[in-house]
């Protein structure tokens, strides 16, 4: 099979090196003759493997002491709930910030456990951007503020910090999780579904500062209880072990390529690469204003549907896979996250490029 890129938006490409080292352990998980898959969550090697999973989640993010790290099941949409179940309590209330289709979809969710007040924050114009990011002065008759920093569908990211004053900041970064370092004190949760940038689907990563855990509403169910999964060490039930496994070696990989700092600077040359390369061509468009253009998931369209849809036609036979954009929004979309390295980016450039000439 010749060489194939996966651009796809999740489940997401994975490090080559993290699926090798997966299959060469697979039948035999150190040295114990069966698989990770096969044995008890609450077994020594097991336990072994979260408590340096965390670790190393903790050294590649900076994650402050005062922030437990939580490991759950039901994905991004599962903490839409979670989040509203244990956070609102005192003031019954909690503000959404509106940047497009995941930002509204956790806030119509939230709307089932309380008083939910939500502020577009972006505009749809002749270039999509964000138009404001100071809640300072509304912010604390919340419980919480969430937004979302990468919106994944239309590629547009938020790379300045909300301004919430002492109000609690909740994110939902499930599509742009350690792509960059971030100051984890800044924000009250962190939540991920695993399938983008972490690793398959089926685990969902949750950063939460230690005294918002505790408040949950009486009827919060007890998987979606955050004391409850934290006294548990996120094993209230069994726990997606593979999964969990993955993520483990994706630390670990991160790590021995030099952390973040090498992994920010690997996606900003990628984006930027990508972006240069549509600005200057005749045929695609990129409608997200500069300041707001996604590292993550580069949206691109050539203004015909038709020859839209051929692009995406001839770009899956060469090998270039999964460019279609959503399908609430048309044109293409490649997803770059961490494990594609720049020879895709410039694999889908020359296919561009041979693409333009041969249709304009
Ligand atoms: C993919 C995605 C989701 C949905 O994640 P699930 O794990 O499928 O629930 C939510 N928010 C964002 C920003 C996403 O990219």
């Amino acid at each position: 099979m010749s060489q194939v890129f996966n651009f796809s938006a999740g489940p997401a490409m994975i490090f080559p090196e993290v699926l090798h080292k997966a299959q060469s352990e697979l039948t035999n998980w150190l040295d114990q003759g069966v698989s990770v898959m096969e044995v008890s969550h609450r077994g020594k090697y097991f336990m072994e493997l979260i408590t340096q999973a965390e670790k190393d989640l903790r050294n590649i993010y900076h994650i402050p002491d005062n922030y437990r790290v939580l490991f759950l099941q039901g994905g991004a949409r599962g903490q839409f709930a979670a989040i509203p179940m244990n956070l609102i309590g005192k003031k019954g209330k909690a503000l959404y910030l509106n940047s497009g289709h995941w930002s509204a979809t956790a806030a119509k969710e939230a709307r089932n456990f309380g008083e939910i007040d939500e502020i577009t924050i972006v505009e749809n114009g002749d270039k999509t951007r964000i138009t404001q990011l100071d809640f300072s002065d509304i912010a604390e008759k919340y419980d919480y503020v969430h937004y979302c920093p990468n919106e994944t569908i239309s590629g547009v990211e938020i790379f300045d910090i909300p301004k919430v004053g002492d109000a609690v900041l909740v994110a939902d970064m499930s599509s742009n999780i350690l792509s960059r370092q971030i100051d984890i004190s800044k924000f009250g949760v962190i939540y991920a579904g695993a399938q983008k940038n972490l690793g398959p689907a089926g685990i969902t990563l949750v950063i939460i500062r230690d005294d918002l855990i505790g408040h949950a509403r009486k009827d919060t169910p007890s998987i979606w209880n955050y004391a409850v999964q934290r006294d548990a060490d996120s094993m209230i039930n069994t726990p997606p072990t593979f999964a969990w496994y993955l993520c483990s070696l994706v630390f670990k990989h991160i790590q021995s390529i030099g952390g973040l700092d090498i992994i920010a600077k690997r996606n900003t040359l990628k984006a930027q690469t990508l972006y240069n390369y549509i600005d200057s061509s005749k045929l695609y468009r990129n409608v997200v204003a500069k300041e707001n253009r996604s590292t993550m998931n580069v949206t691109f369209i050539t203004g015909n549907a038709e020859l839209d849809a051929k692009f995406v036609a001839e770009s899956t036979a060469a090998g270039l896979q999964a460019l279609k954009g959503h399908k609430v929004l048309g044109g293409m979309r490649a997803s770059i996250y961490n494990a594609m390295p720049l020879e895709g980016v410039e694999a889908l450039i020359k296919f561009m490029k041979k693409f333009e000439a041969e249709n304009s």
